[in-house]
């Protein structure tokens, strides 16, 4: 079955950052973030994504990845782990700034949260993971580097290329460069925010 990539929300869009991809045997889902509301949204405190469309196009979900601790990255994962009982795989920082919202829901007790470092390499389902860090206007962000049967995918997450990084780790290029130069990188999804610059 060839590989569904399935945005939740953050395409073309300010938040609600959330991600899946699904081989047919098991998916992951990057990030579960919200979205603030605009002036038209009178009455409303934040915007999720629609969980509930993966009960009955990916049951078999083994895992939410999360990339950094903004709240249009975790805002979300409360809501998510309503739905889905998976482990939640995410740096120190990041699973502590979640850890206070979960908190807020009573549900620091029952979610999985797997801590990982910023180079981490592990099997969730049947994909490969392979953290990455990348610099950011928050500290311990990393992008993802996903293989499976159907190719090798990289998700940046949000990231900037910065000579004096705020938490003295750049962005991974050397290891990006060398996977470019060594596995056929099937495709890139980045973060597009200033692009255009
Ligand atoms: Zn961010």
């Amino acid at each position: 079955m060839p590989l569904r990539v399935v945005p939740l929300g953050g395409l073309g869009e300010i938040g609600l950052n959330s991600m899946l991809f699904d081989d047919g045997g098991s998916a992951l889902l990057v990030d579960a973030g919200l979205m603030f509301p605009d002036d038209t949204m009178l009455g409303i405190d934040f915007v999720i994504p629609d969980f509930g469309v993966l009960r009955e196009t990916a049951p078999h979900l083994s895992g939410l990845l999360l990339t950094h601790g903004h709240e249009d990255h975790i805002g979300g994962v409360a809501f998510f782990l309503k739905e889905f009982d998976v482990p939640v795989y995410g740096t120190a920082l990041t699973l502590g700034l979640l850890k206070h919202r979960l908190a807020e829901y009573g549900l620091n007790g029952s979610a999985r949260l797997v801590e990982i470092g910023r180079t981490a390499r592990f099997r969730a389902g049947s994909f490969d993971v392979e953290a990455f860090p990348v610099c950011h206007s928050i500290p311990d962000g990393v992008g993802y580097i996903l293989r499976c049967g159907e190719g090798v995918f990289v998700h940046t997450g949000d990231f900037k290329i910065h000579p004096r990084p705020p938490d003295g780790v750049p962005t991974a290029m050397a290891r990006l460069e060398r996977l470019y130069s060594e596995e056929a990188v099937t495709a890139l999804f980045s973060d597009s925010t200033n692009v255009e610059r």
